[in-house]
């Protein structure tokens, strides 16, 4: 390498950090845990750095590209999701960005699947009962019973990676399915998917027959018994189906009040307002959160409510936080690694210098040949 590449994180990831400085990278780290202060990244990009290496919590603007013209190189986003990056903006300034997609699709998919079934069988509640010493006799129905989710219909909203490896867990599960997906229909998947359920029927290990169909919004949301939610934070302007409080007061009513919603996408997808009503109204049986309109979560946020505590879960933003997910430096594995990975296919110009060829780079329309 002729270049010693200098690279700033915004957060520790680990020992792919000490896999750059060993390749000659000279990588400066955010010791605190917490988010820097933008201004402190715009210095750091102003600085000359070549690489910048950021988290879903740094927001990635015009400010900040306008600070590293001419020297920043690439941004190594350490999350599938992007929607803190500029993406117009990026392109503007033709910085490629990356991202970790795949890699952490499998543990989202498997958490969002358990919240789910912590909230309908009220894992919280019954051991809440249990430490404070209210657990007094077996009794068939007292003090509370919860909703099997085996056997029952879910919505699957978005079916992009974790929304395919979500229907993969749930039919495990023997669930009947709704999909709903306005722009990508994967029906190859949902036709295997449908001749396992139809094998499992035949050889006898489902007793039901069960089944799996794409629909629309409004069919999926009467129609579940559970609703989980897998989409990116799509604002006004920046698609024909945005996906910003997709689930508000209108599409929380249309849902069964026996139903419970499950959402590991993004906060602003749900309308948090409309969804403390919805539970303490009781529109819907109740709901588990692992991201919010604003996190760290607010202490006054209607969410905490005690009267909704019994149906509403508060995950801190935790669907990827397993460790081989979270840390493995195998690109394949890992999203450090894969960080790593994509901030290396750039900077050392793999591919042939393609940006357009790299596979962990998003904004590829921009470097187009
Ligand atoms: P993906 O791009 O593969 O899938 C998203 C799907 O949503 C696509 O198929 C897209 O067509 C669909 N979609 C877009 N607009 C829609 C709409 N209005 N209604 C229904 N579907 C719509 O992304 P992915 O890898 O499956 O990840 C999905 C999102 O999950 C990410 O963007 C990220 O925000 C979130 N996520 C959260 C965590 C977490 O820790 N909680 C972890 C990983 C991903």
């Amino acid at each position: 390498m002729s270049k010693k590449f200098r690279v700033f994180a915004t957060c520790d990831i680990g020992e792919s950090i000490d896999l750059l400085r060993q390749r000659g990278y000279e990588v400066e780290v955010y010791p605190q845990p917490e988010a820097p202060p933008k201004k402190l990244i715009v210095d750091k990009v102003k600085s000359g750095i070549d690489g910048l290496i950021t988290t879903l919590r740094d927001p990635i603007d015009a400010e900040v590209l306008e600070a590293g013209k001419g020297t920043l190189k690439v941004v190594a986003q350490i999350a599938v999701g992007f929607d803190n990056i500029n993406r117009a903006d990026a392109n503007r300034y033709k910085v490629p960005f990356t991202h970790t997609a795949d890699v952490l699709t499998e543990a989202t998919a498997e958490f969002a699947f358990f919240m789910l079934g912590a909230l309908a069988r009220k894992l919280w509640t019954a051991e809440h009962l249990t430490r404070n010493n209210q657990w007094g006799y077996w009794h068939p129905y007292l003090p509370f019973l919860g909703d099997e989710v085996t056997g029952k219909t879910i919505a699957i909203i978005g079916t992009g990676r974790i929304g395919l490896a979500m229907i993969k867990k749930c039919t495990g599960f023997d669930m009947n399915m709704l999909c709903y997906d306005p722009a990508y229909q994967n029906h190859d998947y949902v036709k295997a998917i449908q001749e396992m359920k139809d094998l499992r029927h035949a050889r006898g290990i489902c007793r039901e027959k069960t089944w799996i169909k794409y629909t629309t919004l409004e069919d999926a949301l009467t129609g579940a018994d559970f609703v989980s939610v897998h989409v990116p934070l799509l604002r006004e302007g920046e698609s024909t189906t945005p996906t910003y409080h997709l689930f508000n007061e209108r599409t929380l009513r249309i849902m069964k009040p026996t139903a419970y919603l499950a959402n590991t996408s993004r906060g602003p997808v749900v309308d948090e307002a409309a969804l403390a009503r919805a539970l303490k109204e009781k529109w819907i049986a109740g709901a588990a959160l692992d991201v919010y309109e604003k996190e760290p979560l607010p202490p006054d946020s209607p969410l905490r409510d005690p009267e909704i505590e019994d149906r509403c879960r508060l995950l801190p933003h935790f669907a990827s936080a397993a460790r081989i997910t979270r840390l493995s430096t195998d690109p394949n594995k890992g999203m450090a690694g894969r960080c790593a990975q994509g901030l290396i296919d750039v900077l050392e110009g793999n591919y042939g210098g393609d940006v357009s060829k790299m596979p962990y780079v998003v904004n590829k329309e921009a470097f187009a040949k």
